[in-house]
């Protein structure tokens, strides 16, 4: 794990937020090869379970609500953590998270278990008296239910249908570690699906379906995946069945998404408190019903760190160490290196007029500094996929070679062949 926290700082993917400052605990900055990785990791997400789906729309809600909203979703009441302290070293655990009586860090005494709620507090309104306290939101999905009724009267969808949102969640979180896994701040990608009930467990198995592949499609080793089934007994109070998509991380294995049926907790919830009907009314089948929900609620955060985890490769060659971040093309921040061989002889004017066309396709980098081979190594080490080379030939007859990332082999390829020859290797986009 301490390799890629290192070279996740050192290449820019991710540094801790406020470094300067000595740093926040559990909050994350994505730099600029991280910033590309999640966004190339949410859009997929996005055209796979949205954009490419007709029973799917989006929404983009505001990051507070009023804050009735978690009371009717049971946060204020439900959303605990319990606590214990050490008396002899004095710190904080999550109750939950131990595995004996004592104190992980020193074997102290713990004291007896006390509840925190996990919503991160803020005041919204200018003056004191006349403000109003509320949350950040500590998952994406309540918003989602708030608005059942303004998206499907607003749009033609019919049930089955699903509404999905990226965005970010707050939890303050008691114990925030291993890097991004457990951070007070984090981005989730969540969706309700409103079936009928007849139709729930048909609804569970495709969304389990959809997910699995999902995931294997990022790449992820089918090996280091896993289901894990919540007892009954340890439901959460709004679900009636659960089951989470785990991933071997280096310390252990970690949920990367829920998927939840949460029956009609939720609607029923929220058109009580708010006075409101969110049933759904069948116009064809002139019946009106709350609809059930199934929920498959994942987490950027943590699913970027399972691709990197997944990714780092090393490898010998030539009697060196080869550091190669194998992610698949259209996850890669960087998707070409364009590269002269040698700055002189006019080469270094044709690669950045080449690099200056492609970059408006995808993701592209020039790079003219040191010998070839280092700029290859520099490139692996990022996981671009294909590494552009100008040399001598390209002056001749208009090639360039492709290096490609995963087995070092070389192609020669016409220059105005490469936009469709690295543009089709690198979308996300599928027949
Ligand atoms: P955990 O048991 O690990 O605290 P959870 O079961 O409370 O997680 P959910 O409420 O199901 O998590 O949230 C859905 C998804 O949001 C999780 O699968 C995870 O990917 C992400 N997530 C939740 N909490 C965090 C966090 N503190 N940091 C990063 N991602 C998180």
């Amino acid at each position: 794990m301490e390799k890629i926290v290192s070279l996740c700082k050192r290449k820019g993917f991710i540094f801790q937020s406020s470094g300067i400052y000595g740093g926040i605990n559990g909050c994350w900055d994505f730099g600029p090869l991280g910033v590309e990785l999640k966004r190339n990791l949410k859009n997929d997400w996005w055209y796979n379970f949205v954009q490419t789906r007709d029973d799917m729309v989006g929404l983009d809600a505001s990051i507070i609500t009023h804050p009735q909203v978690w009371v009717a979703s049971g946060h204020v009441e439900n959303f605990h953590d319990m606590l214990v302290d050490c008396k002899d070293c004095r710190k904080r655990f999550r109750q939950d998270h131990l595995e004996t009586e004592r104190c992980p860090e020193c074997g102290g005494e713990l004291t007896e278990p006390k509840a925190f709620n996990s919503m991160l507090r803020t005041r919204l309104g200018v003056s004191d008296d006349s403000s109003v306290e509320t949350y950040l939101r500590p998952e994406t999905c309540q918003s989602i239910f708030v608005d059942f009724k303004e998206v499907y009267s607003s749009t033609r969808v019919r049930i089955p249908f699903g509404i999905a949102q990226i965005g970010k969640s707050f939890r303050n979180e008691v114990n925030p570690r291993n890097f991004i896994f457990r951070s007070r701040e984090f981005e989730q990608m969540e969706i309700e699906f409103f079936c009928r009930l007849e139709e729930e467990d048909a609804w569970f198995e495709r969304w389990q379906a959809d997910i699995w592949k999902w995931y294997l499609d990022l790449g992820i080793k089918e090996s280091g995946l896993r289901w894990y089934e919540h007892p009954k007994e340890s439901l959460a109070h709004y679900s009636k069945r659960t089951v989470d998509v785990e991933y071997e991380f280096p310390f252990g294995w970690g949920e990367l998404q829920g998927l939840a049926n949460r029956g009609t907790f939720d609607l029923t919830a929220h058109g009580t408190h708010s006075g409101k009907d969110l049933s759904f009314f069948d116009a064809e089948k002139n019946e009106r019903f709350v609809p059930t929900v199934i929920e498959p609620s994942a987490g950027a955060d943590r699913t970027t760190l399972a691709v990197l985890c997944d990714a780092y490769d090393e490898e010998e060659v030539a009697g060196e160490t080869r550091v190669v971040m194998r992610f698949v093309p259209k996850l890669a921040p960087i998707k070409a290196a364009i590269l002269p061989l040698v700055k002189k002889d006019g080469l270094a004017e044709i690669a950045e007029e080449l690099e200056k066309k492609l970059r408006r396709k995808f993701n592209t980098y020039y790079d003219q500094a040191g010998a070839i081979g280092r700029r290859y190594r520099r490139q692996d080490e990022i996981g671009t996929p294909y590494c552009v080379c100008v040399d001598f030939e390209t002056k001749e007859n208009g090639t360039v070679t492709v290096r490609d990332r995963d087995t070092m082999e070389q192609t020669r390829v016409p220059m105005d062949e490469l936009a469709d020859y690295i543009g089709t290797r690198v979308s996300f986009e599928r027949d």
